[in-house]
């Protein structure tokens, strides 16, 4: 399973280029006549400019048409509060991020209610599929690589585990990892209270405690405290759960019946979830195309600094990959490069 790269060279004509790409790669060979087709993408957080440019997506558009499939533009709401948190605050950031060369169907529904509960294999047992995705004949799965400060990284992987599953199935993945409040350093200021989509956690005695079973493991709180008393612990389950999670998404598709195309570009240090994704950590890669989530995002991991981003996070960025290859995803963990040149 080679993937291909076109590497980020603007001497070149890179809508071109990534044309030569999807043909080398047979990006759209998964698309039969008639199939309805979900171009599963991330429309960007408003105020976040790093997310993968509308004009190839206009072309990848263009391309499952001339394949003869009846393309449309899918994501999920977020579980947290932000602008893409319910269907008509996703499709306006959408369109004013530039996503208007097809349809936009938001995956789970208007306030994240439809999915499809299914088995799957690894760390979770079952995990919620958003109801348009796993109705979708086929899917081309449009990645932004990046850092990631939970699972050290962010690509197909993550796009299919979280981003293919509604609020609950997002939840159920971020509850596998632990929120540890250190109640030397707290001093009950109260600021991870106050920005808590929950109003969590309690200031009991003047300090934080964190119980409740409603927290959802969003980093709000730990963004806001002054004394950095609050941190995550066991990041390794959500790598292991964005792999389960993926694994039951692709268990809704035949065999066959999805492609990876994968934007090293702007590679940022956190996720494109947040309004303000930090710095660029990273010189431009390129664009990679596969037919696998696993051997696309081994891809990316080899042709960058794996100790930046594991440094930044604190976490392996290649356990995601190595736990999604363990229970099944067909790929490869050190797949071979062809650059088209
Ligand atoms: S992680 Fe922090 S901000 Fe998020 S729900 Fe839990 S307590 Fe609230
Ligand atoms: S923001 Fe930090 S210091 Fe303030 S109450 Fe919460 S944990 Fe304690």
């Amino acid at each position: 399973m080679a993937v291909r790269l076109v590497p980020w060279d603007t001497s070149r004509n890179l809508l071109q280029e990534t044309n030569r790409l999807y043909d080398e790669a047979g990006t759209f060979d998964c698309i039969q006549k008639g199939d309805l087709v979900a171009v599963k993408l991330h429309v960007g957080e408003l105020g976040n400019p790093y997310y993968v440019q509308p004009c190839f997506v206009h072309d990848i558009v263009r391309r499952v048409k001339e394949a003869g499939g009846k393309p449309f533009l899918t994501d999920s709401n977020t579980a947290y509060q932000a602008q893409r948190n319910n269907a008509y605050d996703h499709m306006i950031t959408a369109l004013m991020n530039g996503f208007n060369m097809a349809p936009f169907i938001v995956a789970d529904g208007l306030k994240s209610e439809n999915f499809h509960l299914v088995k799957t294999k690894g760390i979770l047992k079952e995990i919620e599929v958003s109801g348009v995705i796993a109705q979708a004949d086929a899917m081309i799965v449009v990645s932004h690589c990046k850092g990631h400060e939970l699972s050290g990284f962010g690509g197909a992987i993550k796009n299919l585990g979280m981003g293919c599953t509604p609020s609950a199935g997002k939840i159920r993945q971020h509850r596998t990892v632990g929120l540890e409040i250190d109640t030397s350093k707290c001093v009950g200021c109260g600021k991870c209270k106050d920005i808590c989509p929950m109003h969590l956690p309690d200031i009991i005695e003047g300090k934080a405690r964190n119980t409740s079973p409603l927290c959802m493991r969003c980093p709000m709180c730990i963004g806001a405290c002054p004394m950095e008393a609050i941190r995550f612990v066991d990041k390794e389950n959500l790598c292991k759960a964005l792999a389960s999670a993926a694994y039951g998404v692709l268990s809704t598709f035949k065999p066959k019946k999805a492609s990876y195309v994968s934007f090293a570009k702007d590679i940022t240090q956190y996720c494109d979830c947040l309004p303000n994704p930090g710095e660029i950590i990273m010189k431009d890669v390129g664009v990679f195309a596969s037919n696998s989530p696993v051997s696309i995002d081994a891809a990316f991991l080899q042709t960058v600094d794996c100790k930046m981003l594991n440094d930044a996070s604190h976490v392996d960025c290649m356990l995601q990959v190595k736990e999604a290859k363990a229970i099944g995803i067909e790929g490869e963990v050190k797949p071979k490069i062809n650059t088209i040149n």
